[in-house]
């Protein structure tokens, strides 16, 4: 387990300092995924155990997928600007930086006394007042868990949902590189405590909207090869999104879809979003993408990065055109 440099916190000094508390905040990042509401969540089902008063803040009030909304305290998640009185601890998951949270959550956290920073991103600076990052664990909810473990509660069927949904979705359903023997330790004391491994995996991968579908064709019709098919980079359009009535989450595994191309090693895939365009990466080699990622100003995990661009459509693909071309080509020479 290597934590970060800016790390300045352990888990059990996390849990002394939860233990002291009431009134808890517990926000993720925006467009959260499976590990972002799975930790929150989790947390959250720990600390109410304890009795204290924890409430789980959505970012932004865009609508979160089906698997999301499934899973256990999913109703108890609070926009954060509708959060009707500050909070006294504000603890930040899966989000290594606060634009990460959005404008809403920035203020609820501006006006805590305490912040709390839990996740598995390399952050360049140390965000919170307690911040304990580990980039070797696979998924924040990995983290939590132990956490859980620390705080003394019983870590019961909605805490090893929750979490057992973060590790899963983070991991590409135990199956990306950061799947180990702690991920595989950590899921099955999650399934003993009642994780039901089956009825998450068709809560959260066998739910797609038909919209996610008919988005899938756009993608493989706008899709272009690059560098000789090791690249492989596509789009949606704005009109694209409002067409098929798709929302934000119909999107997300379209660039999984470009990455399991044979022979790609890096995929691409934009999104128009009218007034910026929001780009993912992903890696099937060794291809550092949060370093590409960071190049537009975002960033994310070697795999899996992604990042905000305001420039037209057209101009945001000839810039990751180069990028990318030029990162596969590297690595090649290596
Ligand atoms: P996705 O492509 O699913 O939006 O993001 C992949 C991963 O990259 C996320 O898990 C998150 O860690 C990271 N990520 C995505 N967008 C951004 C961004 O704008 N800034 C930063 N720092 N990380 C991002
Ligand atoms: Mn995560």
């Amino acid at each position: 387990m290597a934590v970060t440099p800016q790390t300045n916190t352990t888990l059990e000094e996390i849990a002394e300092t939860l233990l002291k508390s009431d009134d808890i905040c517990i926000c993720g990042h925006v467009s959260p995924d499976g590990d972002c509401i799975g930790s929150q969540l989790a947390l959250r089902a720990a600390l109410v155990q304890l009795g204290k008063r924890a409430t789980v803040l959505l970012a932004s009030d865009d609508p979160i997928d089906a698997g999301l909304r499934s899973l256990p305290g999913a109703d108890q998640l609070v926009p954060a600007k509708d959060l009707a009185a500050p909070c006294a601890v504000f603890v930040q998951v899966d989000a290594p930086d606060v634009r990460r949270i959005g404008e809403d959550a920035a203020k609820v956290r501006a006006a805590a006394s305490k912040t709390i920073t839990i996740d598995h991103h390399a952050v360049p600076e140390r965000q919170s007042d307690l911040s304990y990052t580990d980039p070797d664990a696979a998924a924040t909810a990995l983290l939590i868990w132990r956490l859980a473990a620390h705080l003394g509660v019983d870590r019961d069927y909605a805490i090893a949902t929750c979490a057992y949904a973060g590790l899963m979705t983070d991991t590409g359903r135990f199956q990306h590189s950061n799947t180990d023997a702690a991920v595989f330790r950590a899921a099955c004391e999650m399934v003993d405590a009642g994780a039901d491994p089956a009825a998450l995996a068709a809560a959260f991968f066998q739910q797609r909207t038909l919209a996610s579908i008919q988005l899938e064709a756009r993608c493989i019709e706008h899709m272009e090869l690059l560098c000789d098919g090791q690249a492989a980079l596509s789009y949606i359009t704005f009109e694209d999104m409002a067409s098929l009535g798709a929302v934000k989450s119909d999107c997300e595994q379209l660039v999984d879809v470009l990455r399991s191309i044979k022979g790609v090693r890096v995929a691409a895939m934009l999104r128009d979003e009218g007034t910026q365009v929001r780009g993912s990466f992903r890696a099937k080699d060794t291809t550092d993408v949060a370093t590409l990622a960071r190049r537009f100003g975002g960033g994310g995990h070697r795999a899996a990065a992604g990042f905000t661009l305001h420039e037209p459509l057209e101009r945001a693909l000839r810039q990751v055109r180069k990028v990318v071309c030029a990162a596969v080509s590297d690595e090649a020479l290596r």
